[in-house]
This record gives structure tokens, C-alpha cells and sequence, in this order.
């Protein structure tokens, strides 16, 4: 009777884990896709600041939040940056060497998709909000801008329209699918207060990945 009982126990023990193992499969919506992810700015190029809050500080641990998030689900995840520090390899034209280094690593790596981090700031101190660019260059790109667009906005009414943008000198380089996220304004008090916020960061990080999910699902 006692060794039927730990037979039984053993058999629930194995049932169990086997649901687990079978839970924390299905949360593997993105095994196996490799996105790079671009926190802005770095070293000595500190980005939009206001007061001692540095554009590149805020970008970074953003980044490192949905670098996490992101591997959680399965994701292969490349980063530009992990620490205070730019990509240049030429000083006298460190900002282009920066750009240029950190578009030919996100195009060697053949990645699935690419995000930019980074903060938008404006002289008006009253502009806020999220905004998502994209550049032509890849035909993903806009409907990638749409669907990321579409997540932040069960997150925020402060979220902008998608916007084409084909000026800026880095992702007119970067051939492979990606966006530029503008995660909020620097520059107004709110969004700063915001940004500033482990809570705020890590909900960040949760919709842009439900937004790279619904992409992959789509
Ligand atoms: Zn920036």
C-alpha cells in the first residue's frame, strides 16, 4: 500500500513537471528570432539631456529591460551597447563612425529585426509622448512602425502616428527590418518623470515585446 502511494506521488510529481515544461514552452513566441537592439548615443555623446537626466542613460536601461523581456520569450538578443561607452572608431568624425558601426553590425548579423532605442526632446517643454520612424529602405519597416504603433497604444494615449523618415545618416544604412523607437520627451516633465521609473521602463519593455510578438505572429 505504502510503495502504491509513492508510485502515485512520483507519477503526479512527473505530471506536474511536464506541464510546467509544456507552459513555459508555448511562452517561447520568439525562439529562435535574433533581434539587435540599439540603445542610443553613448560615451561621450550623451544625446537630448535635461538637468543630470542623460538621453544615453535612460536609453540603456530601457534596452537592458526589453533585452530581458525579450529572452524570456526566446529571442536571440544582440545589443550595439551594453555599457556607457559609443561605437566610433575615428575621432574626428566620432558621431558618423558611431552611426556607421553600429549600422554594419546590425546588417552582419542578419538579424530578424532591429529596435532603436532612443528619447525625443523638443524646445517647446509642453511636446510628449511616444513616436514610432521607419525608414523605407525595407519594405517591413512601415508595417513593423504600424504594429508597434498599434501595442503602445493599449498603453498610452500620448502615442503618435507612425512617421517616415528617410533623412537620419544611420538607418538609411541598415538594409534588414527595423524601427527607431522614440520612447517619450526628455524635454517635458512628465514623460521625463515616466522615464525615469524602473515600473515605467519594465512596461516599456513589455509592450514594445508584445508588439515584436504580434509582428512574428502576424
Ligand atoms: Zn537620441
Amino acid at each position: 500500500m505504502k510503495y502504491k502511494s509513492i508510485i502515485l506521488i512520483i507519477f503526479l510529481i512527473s505530471l506536474f513537471s511536464l506541464s510546467q515544461v509544456h507552459a513555459k514552452t508555448n511562452d517561447l513566441t520568439l525562439l529562435g528570432k535574433i533581434i539587435y537592439l540599439d540603445a542610443g548615443h553613448g560615451g561621450i555623446d550623451a544625446g537630448a539631456t535635461t538637468g543630470k537626466n542623460l538621453e544615453k542613460d535612460l536609453n540603456l536601461e530601457i534596452t537592458q529591460k526589453l533585452a530581458t523581456k525579450l529572452g524570456e520569450k526566446g529571442a536571440i538578443i544582440y545589443l550595439t551597447r551594453d555599457g556607457d561607452y559609443d561605437l566610433a572608431d575615428n575621432q574626428y568624425s566620432r558621431k558618423r563612425s558611431d552611426l556607421s558601426n553600429r549600422a554594419r553590425l546590425i546588417n552582419e548579423s542578419n538579424c530578424d529585426l532591429y529596435l532603436s532605442i532612443h528619447l525625443n526632446s523638443s524646445t517647446d517643454p509642453s511636446w510628449r509622448g511616444i513616436q514610432v520612424f521607419y525608414n523605407k529602405i525595407n519594405p517591413k519597416n512601415k508595417e513593423i512602425a504600424t504594429i508597434m504603433t498599434d501595442a503602445f497604444k493599449t498603453m498610452t494615449s500620448t502615442i503618435k502616428e507612425v512617421k517616415e523618415d528617410n533623412n537620419y545618416y544611420m538607418y538609411k544604412q541598415i538594409t534588414v527590418p527595423g524601427i527607431l523607437i522614440e520612447a517619450g520627451f526628455i524635454s517635458n516633465s512628465s514623460d521625463l518623470y515616466l522615464l525615469k521609473q524602473n515600473k515605467y521602463q519594465n512596461k516599456l519593455a513589455q509592450i514594445i515585446t508584445k508588439g515584436v510578438e504580434n509582428y512574428f505572429q502576424k
